[in-house]
Protein backbone atom coordinates (compact mmCIF):
# COMPACT_ATOMS: atom_id res chain seq x y z
CA UNK A 1 0.00 0.00 0.00
CA UNK A 2 1.54 3.48 -0.99
CA UNK A 3 -0.45 7.32 -1.39
CA UNK A 4 -0.37 5.87 -5.12
CA UNK A 5 -3.35 3.71 -3.90
CA UNK A 6 -5.32 6.56 -3.66
CA UNK A 7 -4.27 9.04 -6.37
CA UNK A 8 -6.56 9.21 -9.54
CA UNK A 9 -5.06 8.10 -12.32
CA UNK A 10 -6.25 9.63 -15.97
CA UNK A 11 -4.85 9.41 -19.50
CA UNK A 12 -4.74 13.12 -20.03
CA UNK A 13 -5.39 14.79 -23.02
CA UNK A 14 -2.49 15.66 -25.38
CA UNK A 15 -2.75 18.85 -27.14
CA UNK A 16 -1.57 19.99 -30.17
CA UNK A 17 2.11 21.33 -29.98
CA UNK A 18 3.00 25.18 -29.58
CA UNK A 19 6.46 24.77 -31.02
CA UNK A 20 8.37 28.27 -29.56
CA UNK A 21 9.64 29.20 -33.15
CA UNK A 22 8.19 32.17 -34.87
CA UNK A 23 9.07 31.29 -38.32
CA UNK A 24 6.94 28.24 -38.84
CA UNK A 25 3.70 28.17 -40.71
CA UNK A 26 1.56 26.67 -37.92
CA UNK A 27 -1.93 24.79 -39.08
CA UNK A 28 -1.86 22.09 -36.47
CA UNK A 29 -4.51 23.57 -33.76
CA UNK A 30 -7.13 25.41 -35.61
CA UNK A 31 -6.04 28.71 -34.23
CA UNK A 32 -7.13 31.82 -36.35
CA UNK A 33 -4.59 33.17 -38.17
CA UNK A 34 -5.77 36.70 -37.90
CA UNK A 35 -5.55 38.78 -35.29
CA UNK A 36 -8.79 39.64 -32.50
CA UNK A 37 -10.82 42.80 -32.99
CA UNK A 38 -8.54 46.40 -32.82
CA UNK A 39 -11.10 46.87 -30.05
CA UNK A 40 -9.63 43.78 -27.89
CA UNK A 41 -5.69 45.83 -27.83
CA UNK A 42 -7.80 48.58 -26.60
CA UNK A 43 -8.85 47.14 -23.80
CA UNK A 44 -5.43 45.66 -22.72
CA UNK A 45 -4.17 49.00 -23.03
CA UNK A 46 -6.32 50.90 -21.16
CA UNK A 47 -6.81 48.20 -18.70
CA UNK A 48 -6.75 49.54 -14.82
CA UNK A 49 -4.25 47.56 -12.95
CA UNK A 50 -5.83 48.88 -9.71
CA UNK A 51 -8.55 46.45 -10.52
CA UNK A 52 -6.87 43.39 -10.36
CA UNK A 53 -6.87 43.79 -6.31
CA UNK A 54 -10.36 42.90 -6.41
CA UNK A 55 -11.97 39.54 -7.58
CA UNK A 56 -14.14 39.47 -10.41
CA UNK A 57 -17.61 38.77 -11.35
CA UNK A 58 -18.49 35.41 -10.53
CA UNK A 59 -21.38 35.24 -12.56
CA UNK A 60 -19.42 36.91 -15.10
CA UNK A 61 -22.80 39.31 -15.93
CA UNK A 62 -21.01 41.63 -18.37
CA UNK A 63 -20.06 39.42 -20.48
CA UNK A 64 -23.08 36.94 -20.31
CA UNK A 65 -25.02 40.72 -20.92
CA UNK A 66 -23.02 41.41 -24.11
CA UNK A 67 -23.67 37.35 -25.26
CA UNK A 68 -27.10 37.87 -24.97
CA UNK A 69 -27.54 40.72 -26.58
CA UNK A 70 -25.39 39.35 -29.43
CA UNK A 71 -27.47 35.74 -29.63
CA UNK A 72 -30.89 36.43 -28.59
CA UNK A 73 -30.83 34.43 -25.74
CA UNK A 74 -31.59 35.64 -21.90
CA UNK A 75 -28.84 36.03 -19.93
CA UNK A 76 -29.73 33.53 -17.71
CA UNK A 77 -29.64 31.02 -20.12
CA UNK A 78 -26.42 31.73 -20.76
CA UNK A 79 -22.79 29.81 -18.75
CA UNK A 80 -19.46 31.20 -19.26
CA UNK A 81 -16.02 29.59 -18.84
CA UNK A 82 -12.57 29.33 -19.41
CA UNK A 83 -12.64 28.10 -23.22
CA UNK A 84 -15.01 25.31 -24.32
CA UNK A 85 -12.84 22.78 -22.96
CA UNK A 86 -13.48 24.36 -19.20
CA UNK A 87 -17.73 24.70 -20.08
CA UNK A 88 -17.44 21.23 -21.88
CA UNK A 89 -16.09 19.62 -18.65
CA UNK A 90 -18.03 21.47 -16.14
CA UNK A 91 -20.86 19.64 -18.71
CA UNK A 92 -20.05 16.20 -18.58
CA UNK A 93 -19.78 16.61 -14.64
CA UNK A 94 -23.22 18.16 -14.42
CA UNK A 95 -25.23 16.08 -16.61
CA UNK A 96 -23.59 12.70 -17.04
CA UNK A 97 -24.05 11.83 -13.32
CA UNK A 98 -25.85 8.59 -14.60
CA UNK A 99 -25.22 4.82 -14.53
CA UNK A 100 -26.19 4.68 -18.40
CA UNK A 101 -23.23 5.28 -21.10
CA UNK A 102 -23.13 8.43 -22.52
CA UNK A 103 -22.57 8.24 -26.23
CA UNK A 104 -20.32 9.90 -28.98
CA UNK A 105 -19.14 9.11 -32.40
CA UNK A 106 -16.01 7.01 -32.49
CA UNK A 107 -14.01 10.12 -34.71
CA UNK A 108 -14.77 13.16 -32.40
CA UNK A 109 -12.86 15.86 -30.46
CA UNK A 110 -10.63 13.68 -28.81
CA UNK A 111 -11.20 15.16 -25.23
CA UNK A 112 -14.27 13.50 -24.65
CA UNK A 113 -13.41 10.14 -23.87
CA UNK A 114 -10.75 11.71 -21.47
CA UNK A 115 -13.35 13.49 -19.45
CA UNK A 116 -15.64 10.25 -19.22
CA UNK A 117 -12.61 8.46 -17.92
CA UNK A 118 -11.64 11.11 -15.44
CA UNK A 119 -15.39 11.74 -13.78
CA UNK A 120 -15.72 7.45 -14.29
CA UNK A 121 -18.87 8.61 -16.76
CA UNK A 122 -19.53 5.13 -18.80
CA UNK A 123 -19.53 5.62 -22.31
CA UNK A 124 -19.73 4.38 -25.62
CA UNK A 125 -18.68 5.29 -28.92
CA UNK A 126 -20.83 4.88 -32.24
CA UNK A 127 -18.89 4.47 -35.43
CA UNK A 128 -19.71 7.38 -38.06
CA UNK A 129 -20.25 5.43 -41.37
CA UNK A 130 -17.56 5.08 -43.64
CA UNK A 131 -18.08 8.54 -44.98
CA UNK A 132 -17.80 9.98 -41.42
CA UNK A 133 -21.79 10.71 -41.54
CA UNK A 134 -23.77 9.82 -38.38
CA UNK A 135 -25.71 6.98 -38.25
CA UNK A 136 -29.22 8.79 -36.27
CA UNK A 137 -29.82 5.65 -35.14
CA UNK A 138 -27.03 4.73 -33.37
CA UNK A 139 -28.19 7.58 -30.59
CA UNK A 140 -31.96 6.21 -29.96
CA UNK A 141 -31.59 3.72 -27.46
CA UNK A 142 -30.85 4.02 -23.46
CA UNK A 143 -28.27 6.24 -22.53
CA UNK A 144 -27.20 8.71 -19.55
CA UNK A 145 -26.83 11.70 -22.32
CA UNK A 146 -24.74 12.42 -25.84
CA UNK A 147 -22.20 14.78 -26.78
CA UNK A 148 -21.66 15.61 -30.79
CA UNK A 149 -19.62 18.30 -32.09
CA UNK A 150 -21.46 20.00 -35.29
CA UNK A 151 -19.63 20.44 -37.17
CA UNK A 152 -17.55 17.50 -36.41
CA UNK A 153 -13.73 17.58 -35.20
CA UNK A 154 -11.19 16.15 -36.71
CA UNK A 155 -13.65 15.18 -39.64
CA UNK A 156 -15.04 19.03 -40.36
CA UNK A 157 -18.31 17.24 -41.66
CA UNK A 158 -21.48 18.72 -40.92
CA UNK A 159 -24.37 16.87 -39.87
CA UNK A 160 -27.79 17.95 -41.06
CA UNK A 161 -29.98 20.26 -38.26
CA UNK A 162 -32.85 17.14 -39.16
CA UNK A 163 -30.31 14.24 -37.92
CA UNK A 164 -29.93 16.22 -34.63
CA UNK A 165 -32.44 17.64 -33.99
CA UNK A 166 -34.24 14.13 -34.25
CA UNK A 167 -31.65 12.47 -31.85
CA UNK A 168 -32.83 16.13 -29.23
CA UNK A 169 -36.26 14.86 -29.38
CA UNK A 170 -35.82 11.15 -29.33
CA UNK A 171 -33.88 11.64 -25.97
CA UNK A 172 -35.91 13.53 -23.58
CA UNK A 173 -34.83 12.16 -20.45
CA UNK A 174 -31.27 12.92 -21.42
CA UNK A 175 -29.08 16.07 -22.02
CA UNK A 176 -27.66 16.82 -25.59
CA UNK A 177 -24.57 18.66 -25.84
CA UNK A 178 -24.20 20.08 -29.13
CA UNK A 179 -20.12 21.78 -29.35
CA UNK A 180 -20.55 23.73 -32.03
CA UNK A 181 -16.58 24.65 -32.00
CA UNK A 182 -16.67 25.33 -35.42
CA UNK A 183 -20.61 26.06 -36.62
CA UNK A 184 -19.28 30.53 -37.61
CA UNK A 185 -16.86 28.94 -40.17
CA UNK A 186 -20.97 28.29 -42.43
CA UNK A 187 -22.24 26.17 -40.44
CA UNK A 188 -25.74 26.17 -39.33
CA UNK A 189 -26.33 25.97 -35.31
CA UNK A 190 -28.74 24.57 -33.49
CA UNK A 191 -29.57 27.31 -31.12
CA UNK A 192 -32.74 28.46 -32.33
CA UNK A 193 -33.58 24.73 -30.86
CA UNK A 194 -32.86 25.75 -26.77
CA UNK A 195 -36.50 27.46 -27.05
CA UNK A 196 -38.25 23.88 -28.13
CA UNK A 197 -35.98 21.24 -25.84
CA UNK A 198 -35.16 21.49 -22.55
CA UNK A 199 -32.45 18.77 -22.66
CA UNK A 200 -30.25 20.99 -25.51
CA UNK A 201 -26.88 22.90 -24.51
CA UNK A 202 -25.17 24.28 -27.08
CA UNK A 203 -21.23 25.19 -26.71
CA UNK A 204 -19.53 27.91 -28.71
CA UNK A 205 -16.20 29.09 -28.28
CA UNK A 206 -14.43 32.24 -28.92
CA UNK A 207 -10.76 30.61 -29.87
CA UNK A 208 -11.77 30.04 -33.22
CA UNK A 209 -13.57 32.63 -35.05
CA UNK A 210 -13.22 34.98 -32.83
CA UNK A 211 -9.03 34.91 -32.94
CA UNK A 212 -9.04 34.68 -28.65
CA UNK A 213 -7.79 30.92 -28.13
CA UNK A 214 -5.07 32.65 -25.69
CA UNK A 215 -7.75 34.11 -24.10
CA UNK A 216 -9.79 31.48 -23.28
CA UNK A 217 -13.64 32.05 -23.37
CA UNK A 218 -16.42 29.53 -24.19
CA UNK A 219 -20.23 29.26 -23.38
CA UNK A 220 -23.18 27.35 -23.29
CA UNK A 221 -26.75 28.39 -24.03
CA UNK A 222 -29.75 26.27 -23.02
CA UNK A 223 -33.13 26.16 -21.04
CA UNK A 224 -32.78 28.01 -18.26
CA UNK A 225 -32.89 24.86 -15.58
CA UNK A 226 -29.91 23.05 -17.33
CA UNK A 227 -27.75 26.57 -16.91
CA UNK A 228 -28.84 26.40 -12.99
CA UNK A 229 -27.47 23.08 -12.90
CA UNK A 230 -24.35 24.05 -14.21
CA UNK A 231 -23.88 27.42 -12.54
CA UNK A 232 -24.63 24.92 -9.05
CA UNK A 233 -21.39 22.62 -10.71
CA UNK A 234 -19.12 25.73 -11.39
CA UNK A 235 -20.05 28.02 -7.56
CA UNK A 236 -18.70 24.47 -6.13
CA UNK A 237 -15.97 23.67 -7.99
CA UNK A 238 -14.14 27.44 -8.22
CA UNK A 239 -16.28 30.35 -8.08
CA UNK A 240 -13.92 32.75 -9.95
CA UNK A 241 -12.80 31.20 -13.18
CA UNK A 242 -13.13 34.21 -15.37
CA UNK A 243 -10.30 36.84 -14.73
CA UNK A 244 -11.50 40.54 -15.13
CA UNK A 245 -9.47 41.30 -18.40
CA UNK A 246 -10.19 38.43 -19.73
CA UNK A 247 -14.25 39.66 -19.48
CA UNK A 248 -13.59 43.11 -20.85
CA UNK A 249 -11.87 41.40 -23.70
CA UNK A 250 -14.72 39.20 -25.06
CA UNK A 251 -17.29 42.00 -24.72
CA UNK A 252 -15.10 44.09 -27.00
CA UNK A 253 -14.66 41.14 -29.14
CA UNK A 254 -18.26 41.02 -29.37
CA UNK A 255 -19.04 44.60 -29.80
CA UNK A 256 -17.48 44.47 -33.41
CA UNK A 257 -19.09 42.06 -35.21
CA UNK A 258 -18.33 43.60 -39.01
CA UNK A 259 -14.02 42.51 -37.94
CA UNK A 260 -15.96 38.96 -36.87
CA UNK A 261 -18.07 38.43 -39.82
CA UNK A 262 -14.99 39.44 -42.45
CA UNK A 263 -12.54 37.63 -40.70
CA UNK A 264 -14.78 34.09 -40.68
CA UNK A 265 -15.57 34.96 -44.67
CA UNK A 266 -11.57 35.35 -45.67
CA UNK A 267 -10.92 32.09 -43.78
CA UNK A 268 -14.39 30.14 -45.76
CA UNK A 269 -12.75 31.87 -49.00
CA UNK A 270 -9.20 30.41 -48.31
CA UNK A 271 -10.58 26.90 -47.15
CA UNK A 272 -12.30 27.09 -50.71
CA UNK A 273 -9.24 27.77 -51.95
CA UNK A 274 -7.37 25.49 -50.24
CA UNK A 275 -9.84 22.62 -51.39
CA UNK A 276 -9.49 23.21 -54.53
CA UNK A 277 -5.72 22.93 -54.62
CA UNK A 278 -5.46 19.84 -52.79
CA UNK A 279 -8.08 18.10 -54.72
CA UNK A 280 -6.00 18.82 -58.03
CA UNK A 281 -2.80 17.58 -56.19
CA UNK A 282 -4.15 13.88 -55.57
CA UNK A 283 -6.26 14.50 -52.09
CA UNK A 284 -9.60 14.04 -51.03
CA UNK A 285 -11.63 15.12 -47.83
CA UNK A 286 -14.93 15.34 -46.29
CA UNK A 287 -16.22 18.46 -47.46
CA UNK A 288 -15.36 20.84 -44.65
CA UNK A 289 -17.17 23.49 -42.77
CA UNK A 290 -14.88 24.72 -40.52
CA UNK A 291 -11.29 26.44 -40.42
CA UNK A 292 -9.77 23.16 -41.09
CA UNK A 293 -9.64 20.20 -43.83
CA UNK A 294 -8.90 16.69 -42.92
CA UNK A 295 -7.33 15.04 -45.52
CA UNK A 296 -5.87 11.78 -47.36
CA UNK A 297 -3.89 11.79 -50.15
CA UNK A 298 -3.99 8.69 -52.79
CA UNK A 299 0.18 7.79 -52.48
CA UNK A 300 1.21 9.64 -49.77
CA UNK A 301 1.74 8.41 -46.42
CA UNK A 302 -0.02 10.82 -43.94
CA UNK A 303 2.59 9.79 -41.06
CA UNK A 304 5.27 10.65 -43.72
CA UNK A 305 4.06 13.58 -44.98
CA UNK A 306 3.39 15.10 -41.57
CA UNK A 307 6.99 14.65 -40.67
CA UNK A 308 8.52 16.13 -43.85
CA UNK A 309 6.09 19.05 -43.59
CA UNK A 310 7.43 19.35 -40.32
CA UNK A 311 11.11 19.23 -41.17
CA UNK A 312 10.01 22.20 -44.21
CA UNK A 313 8.60 24.17 -40.87
CA UNK A 314 4.92 23.88 -41.96
CA UNK A 315 3.10 21.97 -38.62
CA UNK A 316 -0.11 20.07 -39.57
CA UNK A 317 -1.88 17.32 -36.99
CA UNK A 318 -1.71 14.09 -37.61
CA UNK A 319 -3.47 11.06 -34.98
CA UNK A 320 -2.35 7.84 -35.12
CA UNK A 321 -5.70 6.45 -34.53
CA UNK A 322 -7.57 3.57 -36.09
CA UNK A 323 -9.80 4.79 -38.79
CA UNK A 324 -7.94 8.15 -39.61
CA UNK A 325 -4.23 7.37 -39.50
CA UNK A 326 -4.15 7.59 -43.26
CA UNK A 327 -5.14 11.67 -42.83
CA UNK A 328 -3.81 15.09 -41.60
CA UNK A 329 -6.00 17.67 -40.01
CA UNK A 330 -4.84 20.88 -41.42
CA UNK A 331 -6.04 24.11 -40.57
CA UNK A 332 -6.73 27.47 -42.72
CA UNK A 333 -4.37 29.79 -42.23
CA UNK A 334 -3.40 32.87 -43.82
CA UNK A 335 -4.24 32.64 -47.98
CA UNK A 336 0.00 33.38 -47.93
CA UNK A 337 0.49 30.87 -45.65
CA UNK A 338 -1.93 27.93 -47.83
CA UNK A 339 0.01 29.18 -50.66
CA UNK A 340 3.16 27.94 -49.40
CA UNK A 341 1.86 24.54 -48.32
CA UNK A 342 0.44 24.23 -51.60
CA UNK A 343 4.25 25.16 -53.43
CA UNK A 344 5.69 22.68 -50.92
CA UNK A 345 3.36 19.91 -51.94
CA UNK A 346 3.71 20.78 -55.93
CA UNK A 347 7.37 19.41 -55.55
CA UNK A 348 7.02 17.09 -52.76
CA UNK A 349 7.87 13.69 -53.70
CA UNK A 350 7.76 10.49 -51.28
CA UNK A 351 10.55 8.36 -50.91
N1 LIG B 1 -14.53 21.41 -29.05
C1 LIG B 1 -13.88 21.04 -30.16
C2 LIG B 1 -14.58 20.16 -31.13
C3 LIG B 1 -12.57 21.48 -30.39
O1 LIG B 1 -11.90 21.09 -31.49
C4 LIG B 1 -11.95 22.33 -29.45
C5 LIG B 1 -10.54 22.83 -29.70
N2 LIG B 1 -9.52 22.02 -29.28
C6 LIG B 1 -12.66 22.66 -28.30
C7 LIG B 1 -13.95 22.21 -28.14
C8 LIG B 1 -12.05 23.48 -27.20
O2 LIG B 1 -11.75 24.76 -27.57
P1 LIG B 1 -11.51 25.91 -26.49
O3 LIG B 1 -11.33 25.27 -25.12
O4 LIG B 1 -10.31 26.61 -26.95
O5 LIG B 1 -12.75 26.75 -26.52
Amino acid sequence: MSWESNVRRVIPYVPGEQPKEKDIIKLNTNENPYPPADAVLDVIRNFDTEDLRKYPDPTVSGLRDALSDSYGVPADQIFVGVGSDDVLAMSFMTFFHGDKPILFPDITYSFYDVWANEFEIPFQCKPLREDFTIDPADYLGENGGIVIPNPNAPTGLEAPQEVLEQIVASNPNSVVIIDEAYVDFGGQSMLPLIEKYDNLLVVMTFSKSRSLAGSRIGFAMGSKKLIGYLNDVKYSFNSYTMDRMTMAIGCASLADHKYFLDCCQRIIDTREWTKRELSALGFSFPDSHTNFIFATHEKWQAKQLFEDLKAAGIYVRYFNKPRIDAYLRISIGTMEEMQRLIDFLKQYEQV
